[in-house]
């Protein structure tokens, strides 16, 4: 057995972010340069209702277009080389963004076996069930969150996530980073790549 391995998607395996904040920007008619906050009805100073309802009608859009995190395909196919498990853990909702997700998934070669979407609710409770040994995330409240249940947290750095992070929560600035922060991890349980001694 390797080790369960949990990954967000947005802002993690995918970049999102990118596209979000164009098609944000020409939407509202602004001119952002980051996203800098996590919320980003405060950011672009609108209603929960308004950028729902710009979501929904654009999800197609903004849940396939974003390029994968350079870095994740590779890393994430060594991983599976490895004989680690992988969990995909999302605050994307069933329905059509589970619709677009999957496609998403297919057209970048990745399984989709195992996608969790947890729409608005805690990312703890999957993460228990799945007895995961790390997660990858980039929002702090997640982090945060699964941190507090004892699972290390490899936190994607992010202009929106800045500021000091509690204890079982890393920074990682690429995933270069994630890859070298799992292989530890790895070693610290006595498996390593490939071979696993007990
Ligand atoms: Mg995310």
């Amino acid at each position: 057995m390797g080790l369960k391995i949990g990954l967000d998607i947005d802002g993690v395996v995918a970049n999102s972010f990118p596209v979000f904040l164009r098609e944000l920007n020409k939407h509202y008619g602004k001119n952002l340069a980051q996203i800098d906050n996590y919320k980003m009805t405060e950011l672009f100073e609108v209603s929960q209702e308004d950028l729902s309802a710009f979501f929904d009608a654009n999800v197609e859009y903004l849940y396939f277009a974003p390029e994968p995190m350079a870095g994740a395909l590779a890393t994430i196919e060594s991983w599976f080389q490895a004989g680690h498990e992988i969990i995909f853990i999302t605050a994307r909702k069933l329905g059509i963004q589970e619709q677009v997700t999957r496609k998403w998934f297919k057209k970048y070669g990745l399984p989709d076996e195992k996608i969790i979407f947890a729409g608005g609710a805690s990312k703890t409770f999957a993460v228990r069930e799945y007895c995961l040994d790390v997660f990858v995330e980039d929002f702090t409240t997640n982090a945060f969150e699964i941190a507090a249940i004892g699972v290390p947290v490899l936190l994607l750095d992010a202009p929106y996530n800045q500021g000091k992070l509690p204890t079982g929560v890393t920074r990682c600035y690429n995933w270069e980073d994630i890859k070298c922060e799992v292989a530890k991890l790895a070693c610290s349980k006595g498996l390593t790549a490939g071979t696993f001694k007990f």
